[in-house]
């Protein structure tokens, strides 16, 4: 049952952390909003997981289990900040609970980074899953030679996608543009380059495996980045020691270049991208330190992986340095660290960009749970305007092409009907008017 009075719930966001908050707050009796800047819901799950990862996106079964619970209604194509405040909503709901993620890179800060052909891993991904925020992008592909900074695993991901075959690549959801794209693409090595060494990298060892895996491409480890590297290192370690003891594979046209303790201190080129220059590190203590030598690597992309962070909405208490929501264990704070009343936060806009999709339940558990003992406390009494069909009429009068479960549930047929013929999980429509209409009428 509602805690006390406070029964009403919007959750902004509904990707993996605001699906788990939602189904936590349905369980302790609210009702709840979930809202989304998109038409579409599951934020990562469609727009982030690589294409060629089916089996991570079955956790939308989950999640369409949570929308199928009465009490939820779904808007999707409302966004909080051009759409509706903050201010707005705490009008409306006993608690709002921010989910909407790191949809924002982290930058460099390097001479030549924003030249043509040097782009962030979030606009790269968001383009071959298909979000409509990055659906008209153009990637030059058009160079042998491509370099992914960072040495996580959307580094993996990204340079993965860069050399999967086109029969790899055809059968999955990847957005029709860059199947297209991809399968047109020069691009033969990729450069993975990390500013650390092998043991500190933050890939997860069932992503390194997978490289050793693919169809076409060779994956190229340096014996001399692990001579100092001790034995027991880990599993991560044992893998690339693997790897650089393997001959080149004869039958490779592609290779993966796994380059460790190199640095990032010039992209170069006039007008476009055409090399980088890197500095090489020693480790010390796990920290990079530089040691004045310095290399130039050819290349006509450049795609920076390393880490994400989120994009600031007025009147949301943020921290800008760590690109997160202030807060302490979910209860949004401001600059003086008092309490933001009836506001929480929850998944990577609450902790920062970590963890596989299942750690986010664990996070909005944390979230929830302060929801409710401040329901229990009375803090959340009252909010001017409670009533749930004001709520709709207010939302709808401000995005009135918003779409409900129904229409989502429409769109996603159509998707899955258009890709059901190739083979496809779906193919992805990716422009908002074309989702709308559908989402409308099924057409
Ligand atoms: P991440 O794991 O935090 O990796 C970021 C990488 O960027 C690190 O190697 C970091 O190096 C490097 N970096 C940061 N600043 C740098 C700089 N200025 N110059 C050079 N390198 C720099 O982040 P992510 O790859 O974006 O992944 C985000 C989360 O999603 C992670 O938890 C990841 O595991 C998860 N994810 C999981 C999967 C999967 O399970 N298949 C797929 C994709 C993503 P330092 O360590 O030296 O800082």
């Amino acid at each position: 049952m509602a805690p006390t009075d406070a029964r009403r719930a919007v959750v902004v966001g509904a990707g993996p952390s605001g699906f788990y908050a939602a189904s936590q707050l349905l369980d302790a009796g609210f009702e709840v909003d979930l809202l989304d800047a998109l038409p579409t819901p599951f934020g990562l799950v469609r727009a982030g997981v690589a294409p060629d990862h089916p089996k991570i996106k079955t956790v939308t079964r989950v999640f369409d289990k949570v929308a199928g619970r009465e009490g939820l209604r779904f808007f999707g194509g409302v966004a909080v900040g051009r759409d509706v405040t903050p201010r707005e909503l705490v009008e409306r709901y006993h608690a709002v609970v921010y989910a909407f993620g790191t949809a924002a890179d982290n930058r460099l800060g390097i001479p030549g980074e924003d030249l043509p052909g040097s782009h962030a891993a979030t606009a790269f991904v968001g383009w071959y899953n298909g979000h409509p925020d990055h659906a008209g992008a153009t990637y030059d592909l058009s160079r042998e030679h491509a370099v992914v900074i960072g040495n996580g695993n959307v580094a993996i991901d990204v340079a993965r996608m860069l050399v999967l075959s086109p029969e790899e690549i055809t059968p999955t959801d990847t957005a029709d543009h860059a199947i297209e794209a991809l399968a047109a693409s020069s691009v033969r090595e990729v450069s993975v380059v990390g500013r650390r060494g092998p043991v500190e990298a933050a890939f997860t060892t069932p992503e390194l495996l997978e490289l050793g895996e693919l169809s076409r491409a060779d994956v190229v480890v340096d014996h001399a980045d692990l001579h100092a590297v001790p034995d027991d290192a880990g599993r991560n370690v044992e893998v690339l020691r693997g790897y650089a003891a393997r001959p080149p594979r004869e039958d490779a046209s592609h290779r993966v270049v796994l380059r460790f303790c190199w640095s990032p201190v010039e992209i170069l080129g006039e007008g476009r991208v055409e090399a980088i220059r890197l500095a090489r590190n020693e480790i010390v203590d796990g920290r990079a330190v530089a040691t004045g030598e310095e290399m130039e690597l050819p290349c006509g992309l450049v795609v920076r992986s390393i880490g994400y962070r989120g994009t600031p909405i007025d009147g949301i208490p943020f921290d800008a340095a760590r690109g997160l929501v202030r807060n302490v264990d979910g209860r949004v704070v401001d600059e003086d660290g008092a309490l933001v009343p009836r506001t929480y936060v929850t998944g990577w806009v609450k902790r920062g960009p970590s963890g596989v999709i299942g750690t986010n339940k664990k996070d909005s558990a944390q979230t929830t749970a302060a929801i409710v003992a401040d329901a229990q406390a009375g803090v959340l009494a009252g909010p001017p305007i409670p009533d749930a069909d004001e709520a709709a009429a207010w939302l709808l009068t401000r995005a009135p092409g918003a779409v409900g479960w129904d229409g989502w549930t429409r769109l996603d047929a159509h998707e899955v009907a258009a890709g059901s013929g190739a083979g496809r999980p779906r193919v992805k429509v990716v422009h908002l008017e074309t989702m709308g209409r559908i989402a409308a009428s099924g057409v």
